[in-house]
């Protein structure tokens, strides 16, 4: 059997958002999931931006991720040895990894060109669950995590816009996609 990585990232951003070149990883949660959607282990850490360390008020408020939260954490060229290392004893048993959508995907790809670092997740095949979930119930445009859930009978389970909850959350649907 074969798992998958679930991953969620949080961004610098204002309302309105930002274009991705201008956002910033400010946490990163990965979710590991056996196909049934059961989690056999998981990643969490908060990452400390540097184009802009101030977070607007909006961000705070989107993410609850506090000002304290980023300021105390690493950079991601710091910390992405961590996760690498976190990663390593997975890798031989991971089917690709995962998210909601193509963001995630293209704010990690950014970073990592810019901050110049290697990624085992490169080589890997990556889903966008969204797409893949639109697909599997014939939804004539992709919807959001929140509205999938309720489309799935499943609630929102803890808060929304934190990378770990929107991992573990997006993992949930998991079973549903590849089911059909
Ligand atoms: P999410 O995984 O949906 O929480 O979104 C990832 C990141 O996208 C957030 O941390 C924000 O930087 C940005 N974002 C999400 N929703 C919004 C929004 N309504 N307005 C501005 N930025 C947003
Ligand atoms: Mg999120």
């Amino acid at each position: 059997m074969r798992n998958w990585l679930v991953i969620d990232l949080e961004a610098t951003t204002e309302e309105g958002g930002w274009p991705v070149e201008d956002m910033e990883i400010i946490e990163i949660g990965a979710s590991l999931v056996a196909v049934d959607g059961h989690e056999l282990d998981h990643f969490q850490r908060f990452v400390r931006p540097l184009r802009r360390p101030c977070l607007t008020s909006f961000c705070r408020e989107l993410t609850h991720i506090s000002q304290a939260n980023v300021d105390s954490a690493a950079t991601l060229t710091t910390l992405w040895p961590q996760f690498e290392r976190w990663l390593a004893p997975h890798l031989g048993n991971l089917a690709g990894w995962a998210s909601w959508g193509d963001y995630d995907r293209r704010q990690f790809e950014l970073e990592w060109q810019r901050h110049d670092l290697r990624s085992s997740l490169r080589p890997l095949p990556h889903t966008n669950l969204k797409q893949r979930f639109a697909e599997a119930r014939k939804l004539k445009r992709a919807v959001g995590l929140h509205t999938a859930l309720q489309l799935a009978g499943l609630a929102f389970q803890g808060q929304q816009h934190r990378a770990l909850e929107d991992a573990r959350n997006t993992a949930r649907l998991l079973p549903l996609i590849f089911a059909t």
